[in-house]
């Protein structure tokens, strides 16, 4: 496996509409290459979703996923179901993803991006999403997801059509370089996608 360079942004790659994968596509080494590279640099960049236009290749796949933590909480988190929430990420390779919004709710939070390194912004979200999609089987999947998993699936699908969470923004009060993120708005773990 090999990590691979991710682009940032004003890279034209993160621009650009990805093509959707074939079943012959899904099967072939190259791809399921490419899915095993993804998710080490994913590790290695500590990023919880990665887009492989991030990776300079202009295909509809990503991967998620953040393990679960182990250890205490913290008493502040006991009544948030928010942090709980945001806790884990089931490990996911999503190929060719179609998202329908489940109602009209949608809910802020922060997002990051390892291809806008040290940004962090709120962005609106739908709350709950249907999602149908290809796993790297090419076996069809079909799921109904919410809170910080439907946000990081989001994200990810936005990457597939060249589209930044900047975009998703409503107004750029929020913007906020990672140490003043750190300083000011969160005690929670950085979250990067
Ligand atoms: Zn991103």
């Amino acid at each position: 496996m090999s990590i691979l360079k991710v682009a940032r942004m004003g890279h034209p790659v993160l621009r650009a509409k990805a093509r959707p994968l074939s079943a012959a596509d899904i099967r072939s080494p190259r791809v399921q290459q490419l899915i095993d590279d993804m998710f080490e640099t994913m590790r290695e960049y500590q990023g919880i979703g990665l887009a492989a236009p991030q990776v300079h290749a202009g295909v509809r796949v990503f991967v998620a996923g953040l393990p679960p933590k182990t250890g205490r909480e913290t008493p502040d988190d006991d009544d948030d179901d928010d942090d709980r929430d945001r806790q884990s990420v089931p490990l996911m390779t999503l190929i060719n993803p179609e998202i329908t919004p489940v109602g009209r709710e949608t809910a802020d939070d922060w997002e990051g991006c390892l291809s806008i390194p040290d940004i962090r912004g709120r962005v609106p979200r739908a709350r709950e999403i249907a999602v149908r999609a290809y796993d790297r089987t090419g076996k069809r999947i079909e799921m109904r997801v919410s809170g910080f998993t439907a946000r990081v699936i989001q994200h990810e699908t936005d990457h597939l059509d060249g589209i930044l969470f900047l975009d998703r923004m409503t107004n750029f009060v929020s913007l906020t370089f990672l140490d003043e993120f750190g300083r000011f708005w969160s005690h929670r773990e950085v979250v990067e996608e």
